[in-house]
């Protein structure tokens, strides 16, 4: 009987759900080859939307899509557990024991093979060795991470409750300043402006949000100053301290201290200052990693030392003809993802990988809740157009119904999409528990 080669996609993320989906699709289901998705949790949330998850705008309940279902309908396998090793020598791929929230173990590490193996595990918030950091910091690298942040918010909120009023404020402190920091300040002003109408006796003026920037800007990679300076505007007049210009170089219990020596009391701190892949990168398969983990690629995916195996997304390094890398983006896994896959189809048919990525910004748009939205339209041309107000929620929210669609199709993730608005008039604005 002929070998049916096994394809591997780890990470069910913005890029990993993307490539399941279209080589299932594609060769899954027409039996050309067995694919498998293997991620840690069962279930997939779209990152850009973790700020959400955390202030509880959006309800993981509803929005959270299981991937055993997902892939019995779309021709693709799943698998649970987080990948520990890649055994080059055999072509597996080891996975981690996989434990209930009890300690009890549910699988026993396990051996995958694979003939193509994608690595699309994303990133986490780099903390560039700060004392401190790990330990007293909230993170927003996971859905788990997300609903421990929006946990804490509500147990702070929970002593407004209470039918009289405290003196104190609640103290929260984001450092860094680039889309997630930004929109996680105005989120956290939203939830406090729901919470309101569920009876917790709070204010926006009793929540102290304080925003940190190393850089001389707030959205230092948005290359249009005017729209930091707009967001700025925004985030002040919600009543949002902004720093620039200050460096972080210790946090502990009671706050943060700046280089200088200032100490910055808070009682939560979100730490959100760029990224890294993974650590364990480095240890795993013999393959070239950069300095901040990220798995090194040629412009068509396939890593540097091993032409079987590709990373996207995040976790990749991936060089562009003007000497740059591509950034991390849910744009950028995206297209990623959906070309790498077609490059494995080649290879499939026995020819060569010759699709390059071409990194094209189509620009960045910042969504201060429901307080404003601003951005960048189209930067490869001219510098972009400036967009603000309704257009620019549209196209924000455009690329999440994209992913839907790429995901279940035109008709399902259109059908989707209203389902999550009817769901969202519905229910409670905000999930509390
Ligand atoms: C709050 C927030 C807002 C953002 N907003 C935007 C935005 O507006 N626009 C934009 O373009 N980008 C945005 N981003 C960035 C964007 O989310 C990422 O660039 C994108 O998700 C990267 O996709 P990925 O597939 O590489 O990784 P991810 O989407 O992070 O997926 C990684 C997957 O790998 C799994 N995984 C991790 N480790 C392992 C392991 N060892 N074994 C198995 N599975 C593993 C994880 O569970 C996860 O499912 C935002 C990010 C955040 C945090």
């Amino acid at each position: 009987m002929q070998h049916q080669p096994n394809i591997v996609i780890v990470g069910g993320g913005a890029g990993g759900m993307e490539i399941a989906t279209k080589l299932g699709h594609k060769v899954g289901r027409k039996g050309k080859a067995r694919v498998t998705l293997v991620d840690c949790a069962d279930s997939h949330v779209w990152k850009p939307l973790l700020h959400e998850v955390a202030t509880g705008a959006l309800d993981v309940g509803i929005d959270a899509l299981d991937y055993r279902s997902h892939a019995a309908a779309h021709g693709y396998h799943f698998q649970q557990g987080a990948m520990t090793d890649i055994d080059r020598q055999a072509r597996q791929i080891v996975l981690a024991p996989l434990f209930n929230d009890k300690g009890m173990e549910l699988l026993p590490a396990r051996r995958i093979d694979f003939d193509y193996l994608v690595i699309a595990i994303g990133s986490i918030a780099n903390d560039f060795h700060i004392p401190g950091v790990r330990e007293h910091c909230e993170f927003l690298d996971s859905t788990a991470e997300a609903l421990a942040i929006r946990k804490r918010l509500l147990n702070k909120f929970m002593r407004y409750a209470r039918q009289e009023k405290l003196d104190e404020r609640i103290k929260i402190a984001v450092v860094g300043a680039g889309a997630t920091g930004v929109e996680m300040s105005a989120e956290m002003h939203h939830a406090v402006a729901q919470l309101q109408g569920f009876g917790y006796q709070i204010t926006p003026e009793m929540l102290e949000v304080t925003l940190i920037e190393a850089d001389s800007r707030i959205l230092p990679k948005v290359e249009k100053p005017q729209i930091s300076e707009s967001v700025t505007r925004e985030l002040l007049a919600l009543g949002i301290n902004v720093m620039t210009d200050t460096r972080i170089t210790k946090v502990d219990t009671k706050g943060l201290t700046t280089s200088d020596g200032t100490e910055i009391p808070a009682d939560m701190v979100i730490w959100s200052t760029g990224i890294k892949a993974p650590d364990f990168l480095q240890q795993i398969g013999g393959l070239e990693t950069n300095r901040i983990n990220q798995i090194v690629v040629q412009q068509n995916m396939q890593t540097t030392l091993d032409p079987h195996i590709f990373a996207i997304g995040d976790c990749a390094a991936c060089p562009q003809p003007d000497g740059s890398f591509v950034p991390p983006r849910g744009q950028s896994a995206r297209q990623m993802a959906l070309m790498t896959a077609d490059n494995i189809i080649l290879m499939l048919k026995g020819q060569a990988p010759k699709h390059e990525y071409l990194y094209k910004d189509l620009g960045s748009l910042v969504n201060l809740s429901r307080f404003h939205t601003v951005g960048n339209l189209m930067s490869f041309i001219g510098g972009g157009v400036l967009v603000e107000g309704k257009i620019a929620r549209f196209v924000y929210t455009s690329l999440y119904r994209r992913h839907l669609i790429e995901l279940h199709g035109v008709v399902k993730g259109t059908l989707l999409m209203l389902a999550k608005g009817i769901g969202r008039i519905i229910h409670p604005h905000m999930k509390l528990h």
